[in-house]
């Protein structure tokens, strides 16, 4: 093992230091530090893990930071990090945990790092990757429209509670997470099962694609092929969870924004191509 192999993780742990150290001291608040070096820590764990090989490595962030976010964020610190929160915090005028949350993860981050939140980070998926569909059995469904009216309706429900003044507003977005969470779970699983797909529910429900997909398709971290060494055996398309054409070098190739970086297509081409 070359020792510049692990350049890429000591990196990501360096951006993730300077997000800590700089919300740290302009929000004069001792969490950021502790919050974005835990993701950055986990993430370059998962790395270093990827790196030496290890099968599972993308689980073990995956559990690391999603536990993290929906036991402690979520439920301990009562931390609504669903949409409806980022809505809200945003309604408010409060800069704070869900707001910059979907500012570093949802939206500008994936024009670095891609979907990497939702292959890594994403607490409804941890679950849903345990299921036993993780290469998709049927041929992708034209039914991606209905995470815009998801998304649509996560914004009326917090818009409708602020013009209706609904007051302790914040117990109410607590118990949003709850229940928020909870048919995600449902639907999540329901969905996996009836399509024969764990990722049905990102590719046709989740709301935050809406953000996650347009500003991936500029992402800096993405998976090219080497066409000199590729084949066509056609293995990556087969093995990939988001159906992604991944030996189409462009940007608008066939599902390119639902790359979810999970390296499966890499692991398993039989001549390194990727
Ligand atoms: S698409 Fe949505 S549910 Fe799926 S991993 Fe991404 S954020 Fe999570
Ligand atoms: S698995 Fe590798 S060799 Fe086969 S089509 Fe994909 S990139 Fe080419
Ligand atoms: S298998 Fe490859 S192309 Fe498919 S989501 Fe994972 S990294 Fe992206």
């Amino acid at each position: 093992m070359q020792k510049r192999n692990y350049l890429l993780p000591v990196m990501m742990l360096a951006i993730f230091e300077t997000i800590a150290v700089t919300l740290w001291l302009t929000k004069n608040n001792i969490f950021y530090l502790f919050n974005f070096s835990y993701i950055g820590i986990s993430i370059s764990l998962g790395m270093f893990l990827f790196i030496r090989e290890y099968k599972h490595a993308r689980r073990v962030v995956q559990l690391l930071v999603g536990l993290y976010m929906l036991i402690y964020l979520g439920l301990i610190c009562n931390e609504n990090m669903q949409i409806e929160g980022f809505w809200y915090y945003l309604f408010t005028g409060v800069f704070e945990a869900a707001t910059i949350h979907y500012a570093v993860a949802k939206i500008f981050g994936p024009l670095f790092f891609g979907r990497g939140w939702c292959g890594y980070a994403c607490w409804t998926a941890m679950v849903l990757d345990f299921l036993p569909y993780k290469t998709p059995a049927q041929p992708r469904k034209k039914i991606g429209w209905i995470r815009y009216v998801t998304f649509a309706a996560s914004f009326i429900f917090v818009a409708a509670l602020f013009l209706a003044k609904v007051g302790n507003l914040e117990r109410i977005m607590f118990w949003a997470f709850i229940i928020g969470n909870a048919a995600y779970y449902g639907v999540g699983i329901a969905l996996a099962f009836a399509f024969k797909d764990n990722r049905a529910f990102c590719k046709y429900i989740c709301p935050i694609t809406v953000f996650l997909k347009p500003m991936s398709y500029y992402s800096v971290i993405r998976v090219t092929c080497d066409k000199d060494k590729c084949i066509s055996c056609g293995k990556c398309k087969r093995v990939c969870p988001m159906n992604v054409d991944v030996t189409d070098n462009s940007r608008k190739r066939e599902n390119g924004t639902e790359c979810i970086l999970c390296m499966e297509c890499v692991r398993n081409c039989p001549k390194k191509a990727l």
